[in-house]
């Protein structure tokens, strides 16, 4: 692992801008391996680690950073619940551990640092001071990951049989039995012009 400081350069250049967002995910990220005792996620564990975040904001880049799980190597997974918390699975012992930021955080941040008026700078340097206890809540969780969720996953490509496009990972779906890719099921998000 790095040192705080390290990790924090690295997720200012990756993020664009140091943050209190980026102290809560690397804060939270580093604790969170640290309980699995995983101690080099982007090295020798990289293929150990498993990361869901549960919130598409800065901690997330952050969180990122030190885990070394990116979207595009199907080691994070994204569960849009606008909570700010994240699950580490260790894929090697299955352990995994569910990390939360505390409500109380913010309200702690203004007790220890009454003297700054902004916020965020408020917050910033209370996040880089808060006991881990004070920040976080822990929880002791586990993970069912079947196999397609795992990042190494080859599986074959089903052909949806209302649009023709190809379906990875077992995400299409039987309606009336055909099997369809979950657009043409109903879950579209967008709606052709
Ligand atoms: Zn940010
Ligand atoms: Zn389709």
């Amino acid at each position: 692992m790095l040192s705080l400081n390290e990790y924090l350069a690295e997720a200012e250049i990756a993020h664009g801008h140091l943050c209190a967002g980026q102290i809560l995910g690397v804060r939270l990220a580093m604790f969170g391996l640290a309980k699995l005792g995983i101690e080099d996620p982007r090295g020798k564990d990289r293929k150990r680690l498993v990361t869901f975040v549960e919130i598409d904001r800065c901690a997330t880049d952050a969180i990122s950073v030190v885990t070394g799980c990116r979207l595009g190597k199907r080691a994070l997974k994204f569960r849009d619940w606008g909570k700010m918390a994240a699950t580490f699975v260790d894929l090697e012992t299955g352990k995994a551990i569910r990390i939360a930021a505390k409500e109380s955080s913010k309200k702690l941040a203004r007790e220890m640092h009454p003297e700054i008026e902004s916020k965020n700078q408020q917050q910033m340097l209370a996040y880089r001071e808060m006991k881990d206890d004070d920040l976080f809540s822990t929880q002791w969780v586990k993970v069912d990951l079947p196999a397609e969720e795992f990042p190494g996953y080859k599986g074959e490509r089903i052909v949806c049989a209302e649009c023709g496009e190809g379906i990875n990972f077992r995400r299409e779906v039987e309606r009336d039995g055909r099997i369809l890719c979950r657009a043409c099921a109903g879950e579209k998000y967008y709606d052709p012009l």
